[in-house]
């Protein structure tokens, strides 16, 4: 994996050590908080989609700059209510217009970046935001799969079990229930009838999300 400084490091040490070895190997990640990394003991964490969950959607196409980047206030709400009840954060996304040339890297690290700064402005924190820039089915890292949480669990010991999947597709619905996370889907509940809970918009369930997760 790559983070936005060490990409070759990263990328090393995910094709020696990964869970799910070269299939996620190149899976890009801005390794925020790197150094709180910790093995032993088990964090839980919620996992969020990005486009559609933490950002206006930007329709069929993609997010191309930080300027076009809208950031959802429910989110925000929302992030806040799970770091209060002692829930790590990662955002997994699948960035596929890397692979079509729409977009380099660069502008997505710049995104995550960019989001990094503002949430932290805000004393909000992610672990870390790991984004798959492959066309579909040539890795092991894009949404329906679980490569990304894998690899975010196996880097930040995070206990699948007793994390989250939150998210606006069927994919992202899946690719929890493949890591082993309880989901949350966000949109028209016979979209994803598998989801542990499903609620119809990113405002309720910014109203519902302490309710859910401890619960859950
Ligand atoms: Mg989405
Ligand atoms: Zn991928």
């Amino acid at each position: 994996m790559m983070s936005l400084k060490k990409s070759a490091r990263h990328a090393n040490r995910s094709r020696k050590t990964g869970p799910s070895a070269g299939r996620v190997a190149h899976a890009a990640s801005t390794g925020l908080h790197r150094n709180r990394m910790k093995k032993t003991s088990a964090r839980k964490c919620v996992f969020f989609d990005r486009d559609g969950i933490v950002n206006k959607h930007p329709g069929p196409g993609y997010v191309e700059r930080w300027e076009d980047f809208k950031l959802l206030p429910e989110f925000v709400a929302v992030l806040r209510a799970v770091r209060k009840l002692g829930f790590d954060a990662v955002i997994v996304t699948n960035q596929q217009g890397v692979a079509k040339g729409i977009m380099s890297k660069e502008a997505v690290d710049r995104i995550h970046r960019n989001l990094g700064a503002t949430l932290r402005k805000k004393h909000l924190a992610l672990l870390d935001i790991i984004y798959c820039p492959h066309y579909e089915g040539k890795c092991g890292c894009r949404k329906p799969r679980p490569g990304m949480l894998l690899a975010a669990a196996k880097r930040h010991g995070i206990d699948l079990k007793s994390s989250w999947m939150i998210g606006d597709d069927k994919k992202d619905v899946e690719a929890g229930k493949r890591a082993g996370c309880r989901t949350i889907f966000v949109g028209h509940a016979e979209k994803a009838p598998e989801a542990d809970f499903r609620v119809p918009d990113m405002s309720e369930l910014q109203t519902q999300i302490a309710n859910l997760i401890s619960l859950g």
